[in-house]
């Protein structure tokens, strides 16, 4: 605009110049007018071509401006005014020719033209001194310049069109670089959430699965969305040997016998690389890489990409990846291969600690089980000795509530001796010896007074059964103690002292019974000897008594010793096989005078099959011949008598005593075996005879037993075993 301003100024003072002649001033203004053009135009250029404009440009103009004002002044000649004018701009058209021609920035017909333009242009300046002075030539020059500013502009427009052009075409092609840049982001994009749902995927397995197996089926699954391969494997290393717990596309080849390989792993470059930098390896061929250990099973394969699976900096398998198609593999899939083989370790080692977590749970449970097992073993013990000993155990723990009882053992010896269930009697009756239930509370009450004080309260009371009857029973109740030594219950124990108590009563009645049976023939020797003072002359009947009473008191003392070594087992039998049937037939033979005597029938019957026992032949005849004297002394004349052995079964011999004498009361009858018993008073037996038998058979291992009907008659049974196959 500037350059076009300074022309047109200087056309319109050239135009005035020829309407109204050529002055000075009208010719100094076209000289300055077409400089400033000039200057405008190389500083359009260099604007044009996005350079610098080199300032000195102005410095020259400026001299050459001073010397063109100072010769036109000075009237001086056309040639040495104009002519550092004119050369100025020849030189400033011809670099801006040169620069348009040489620039790299437009290219097409407006670069040559305007270039090749400013170039003649410049060199029409240049001799513009010279036509001036021509006057025919003149008006040409100023055409030609005219023509040529033309077709710069022209040329100029041309460039800018190019350039317009070519900038749009620029535009076109970065708009369809950004549309490919944006597809390409947008791919990625759609990786990146692939990528994100699988590993969200593989994530939500690893904390919902603890199951290994269905979580490294969904890593292979995953990893075959996000990187093309045609087979994959997981491989875990056991032992340094890796072999493969999982595939994809190998049991759809058929290739089954490829995953039953175990492939060690020091021999395989490729799996000690990995191990040794713990990174992915891509293998862009195997069939041209060291690495790959040749086999007929994967010769298939071409590209490969494996990662190795790491817990705790520990290679423990590996994830592979095979193509048919060498080079398939890129550093991207290796980088979502590598995460996917660190989801695969974090699901190893989740499985790992579940494992671990499992087992020690059964481990647990197991130890538990045992130690209940062991605790119930050990509780059934004690209740199998608490059942297993005579006396009656109640075991009370109290509860929080006042009186409550939260939990109550009792043992079977005491329903035995009550007769009550545990639900039908008042727990408390048992501690307090089924007292009338108005007495309980006091008696409760003194019970734990008494355990309080002194942790144990006894006593001794009559305990009536479930059937009505009674029995003398001692009572122990102690209590349980806490941790801390507070009473947190009671132990009972129930005692039946019925039989001590008899025992007792038989025990004080033995020594009166016993020192009456002394004392009487003590006082009869007494007597005996004053008589023999006060009548010597009957001596001989004195001393006959005296032997009599003498000889009383040394089977009664004898008696008396025997008995209570019987009762003491201290007496040792000396024990013999004896052929029973014999034995006895010997026995009734002896006492047959006896029996003739008092004209009574003495009968043996002996049948068949002999028996055998293993018996003290003295003590077997204390007993028979014992049995045999008291029903001779018990069965008035013309009785009968008559002594049996025979089987009772395959292990008892059966010796059987009977008479048809006076018999014995029933109420005596449970108490003949007794020392000193009597049923008959006026007898001349000392009592002693039947104790001292009933002892010696159950020394043998039997017993004695009777059964009688007064006035008709006694039976005597003494049962031995019979020896092992004793019946011949
Ligand atoms: P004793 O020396 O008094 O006979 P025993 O111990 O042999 O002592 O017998 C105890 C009691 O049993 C006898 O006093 C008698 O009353 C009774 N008795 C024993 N045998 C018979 C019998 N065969 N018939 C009737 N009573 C008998």
């Amino acid at each position: 605009m500037f350059a076009l301003a300074a022309s047109s100024v200087r056309y319109l003072a050239l135009l005035a110049g020829l309407l109204l002649g050529a002055t000075t001033a009208l010719d100094l203004v076209q000289y300055l007018a077409i400089l400033v053009t000039g200057l405008a135009l190389l500083q359009g250029t260099y604007a044009f071509l996005n350079r610098p404009f080199p300032r000195f440009w102005f410095g020259i103009a400026g001299i050459v401006v001073v010397w063109t004002v100072v010769g036109s002044g000075a009237q001086w000649p056309l040639l040495p005014l104009t002519l550092p004018l004119y050369g100025l701009l020849t030189v400033i058209h011809l670099l801006a020719g040169l620069a348009i021609l040489r620039s790299d920035e437009f290219s097409g017909r407006g670069k040559s033209i305007v270039g090749w333009v400013f170039i003649i242009w410049g060199l029409h300046r240049a001799d513009y001194p010279f036509i001036r002075s021509i006057e025919w030539l003149s008006p040409w020059g100023y055409i030609l310049s005219a023509v040529l500013e033309i077709i710069v502009a022209v040329g100029m427009m041309l460039i800018y069109f190019d350039r317009t052009r070519a900038e749009l075409e620029a535009n076109e092609q970065r708009l369809a670089q950004d549309a490919s840049d944006r597809r390409r982001t947008e791919a990625a994009e759609h990786e990146q959430r692939l990528l994100a749902e699988a590993l969200r995927d593989t994530g939500a397995a690893l904390t919902s699965a603890l199951d290994l197996p269905e979580v490294l089926h969904r890593i292979l699954e995953h990893i075959a969305r996000l990187v093309p391969h045609d087979a994959a494997t997981i491989m875990l290393v056991d032992d340094g040997i890796a072999h493969i717990v999982d595939s994809r596309g190998y049991v759809e080849r058929g290739q089954l016998a490829a995953l039953a390989i175990r492939f060690p792993v020091a021999e395989s470059e490729k799996f000690t690389s990995m191990v040794a930098s713990g990174l992915p390896l891509i293998i862009d061929d195997v069939h041209t890489d060291s690495k790959w250990l040749d086999m007929a099973e994967t010769r298939w394969i071409r590209g490969y990409l494996g990662a190795p699976i790491r817990v705790e900096g520990q290679t423990i398998g590996f994830i592979n990846l095979d193509s048919a198609t060498p080079k398939v593999f890129n550093a991207r899939h290796a980088e979502t291969l590598r995460i996917f083989a660190d989801q695969a370790g974090i699901a190893l080692r989740n499985a790992r600690l579940y494992d671990t977590l499992r087992r020690q749970a059964a481990e647990l449970e197991q130890r538990v089980a045992d130690r209940t097992a062991e605790l119930e073993r050990e509780r059934a013990q004690l209740w199998a000795i608490l059942d297993g000993i005579g006396e009656g155990v109640v075991g009370m723990i109290f509860g929080d509530a006042p009186d409550s009882i939260a939990y109550r053992y009792t043992n079977s010896a005491l329903h035995r001796l009550i007769g009550f269930t545990p639900d039908e009697w008042d727990t408390r009756s048992v501690f307090i010896g089924n007292l009338p239930p108005d007495q309980f509370p006091a008696t409760w009450s003194d019970m734990l007074n008494a355990i309080a004080s002194s942790g144990l309260w006894k006593t001794e009371t009559l305990v009536q059964r479930k059937d009505g009857s009674t029995f003398e029973a001692s009572l122990t109740v102690s209590q349980v103690t806490g941790k801390h030594g507070q009473i947190e219950g009671v132990v009972s124990i129930l005692r039946d002292i019925s039989q001590e108590k008899a025992l007792e009563a038989q025990k004080a009645n033995f020594v009166t019974s016993a020192s009456h049976e002394l004392r009487t023939p003590i006082a009869n020797l007494k007597t005996r000897l004053w008589l023999l003072r006060q009548q010597p002359e009957r001596l001989p009947q004195h001393l006959e008594i005296l032997d009599q009473v003498t000889n009383r008191i040394q089977k009664l003392v004898e008696d008396l010793l025997d008995l209570s070594r019987f009762e003491r087992g201290v007496i040792p039998l000396e024990l013999q096989r004896l052929h029973l049937q014999a034995f006895v037939a010997e026995l009734v033979e002896v006492q047959q005078v006896e029996a003739d005597q008092k004209q009574l029938e003495l009968a043996c019957s002996l049948p068949p099959p002999n028996l055998i026992v293993k018996a003290d032949p003295d003590r077997l005849n204390q007993i028979i011949t014992n049995l045999i004297t008291n029903a001779i002394r018990y069965t008035p004349a013309g009785g009968k008598i008559e002594v049996r052995a025979r089987a009772a079964d395959d292990t008892t011999a059966l010796i059987e005593v009977q008479d048809s004498g006076i018999g014995i009361a029933p109420e005596h009858l449970p108490h003949i075996f007794e020392p000193f018993y009597r049923a008959h008073p006026d007898g001349s037996g000392m009592g002693l005879g039947l104790s001292i038998s009933r002892e010696i058979a159950q020394l043998h291992g039997g017993d004695l037993s009777v059964t009688s009907q007064p006035g008709e008659g006694s039976c005597f049974t003494l049962r031995l075993p019979l020896l092992q196959g004793g019946t011949i």
